[in-house]
């Protein structure tokens, strides 16, 4: 991905393209990139990395060139990807490498890129060991610390690092690149855009998911007392607490349609007549008691109780 497809975060973007133009002389030798989940920061740390070393494109990756090819597949030998993936923290070991590695002139590109993903998942020993790094920053060697909790990290980091925040994108918007540039219904791309709350790294994760139609069969379950639970084959907690998701989202447009909120600005906009119609019906004590047992079950879930087990008891209590 380039920086000119890369679609929303317009204001941080701007701030890394005018890096881009001076980079050779820029005094920034690192970034932390910030905001919510799943909305594009490692894609645009990945791509700052290709803009700076990209053979071909000016400020900007041009995704052909060998250069940018090693990096996206995540083999070129100066562009390195640490995160918590093996062990869920990153530890000092990471940091003493990546010392290591930025001591060393570069092989073939003009600045090595070190990106930290999940960097408020470094351990104090291992953000101590990282803060004398960015003390001592080197001239060919850029560092971008991404997270989505950064009230986790150092107060000391942060200090020595170029701020770029990224926001969520307007969910019409996101609605409409869903529909134009990747095809999606109209109804389908609605959901996605405000179910992701306009984060576009997590619409596009979603968009072949499935979500859409299964949603629709744990609302139809738990509603409606139509059988879904059993064609969705929720076999797993990560499988449970996405559907306990979907129900808590749906009970959201619940409450906000009994409380006038604009229909224009439900998740479950394609089921709208049924939300009416719940609406009519249902009360809000009669609401509130359906978050209590989905609420219930998630914590059941944490203590082991099989799935089968609270799947049976979440559409019999409610139904009933
Ligand atoms: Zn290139």
């Amino acid at each position: 991905m380039s920086f000119k497809n890369i679609r929303g975060n317009e204001q941080p973007l701007e701030i890394i393209k005018r890096y881009l133009k001076h980079a050779d002389t820029s005094s920034s030798r690192s970034f932390l990139f910030c905001g919510p989940a799943g909305i594009g920061k490692r894609l645009a740390a990945i791509t700052l990395a290709k803009a700076i070393n990209c053979v071909e494109a000016t400020n900007d990756a041009c995704d052909n060139c060998p250069s940018c090819l090693r990096i996206e597949q995540g083999h070129h030998p100066d562009i390195h990807f640490i995160d918590d993936s093996d062990s869920g923290s990153i530890k000092i070991d990471h940091i003493r490498q990546l010392q290591k590695d930025m001591s060393l002139r570069p092989y073939e590109a003009r600045k090595k890129v070190f990106i930290i993903n999940n960097a408020h998942s470094m351990t104090a020993e291992a953000a101590n060991a990282l803060l004398k790094v960015l003390e001592e920053p080197t001239k060919d060697s850029l560092i971008i610390l991404v997270s989505s909790k950064t009230a986790l990290l150092f107060k000391t980091i942060i200090s020595r690092c170029q701020i770029v925040k990224f926001y969520p994108m307007q969910r019409t918007s996101l609605q409409e690149i869903l529909i134009r540039e990747y095809g999606l219904e109209p109804d389908k791309a609605h959901f996605i855009a405000y179910f992701s709350e306009g984060r576009i790294g997590r619409a596009l994760s979603l968009k072949d998911s499935g979500i859409f139609e299964d949603k629709n069969k744990v609302i139809n379950e738990f509603c409606f007392g139509s059988p879904g639970f059993n064609d969705l084959q929720i076999t797993d907690k990560q499988e449970f607490r996405a559907a306990m998701n979907i129900l808590a989202v749906w009970f959201r447009d619940l409450y906000l349609l009994k409380s006038g909120l604009a229909a224009a600005q439900l998740v479950n906009l394609d089921r709208k007549d049924d939300l009416l119609r719940v609406v009519k019906s249902r009360s809000f004590p009669e609401f509130d008691e359906a978050l209590e047992t989905i609420s219930t079950s998630l914590l059941r879930l944490e203590q082991n109780i099989n799935i089968k087990l609270l799947l049976a008891n979440l559409s019999w209590s409610v139904k009933n």
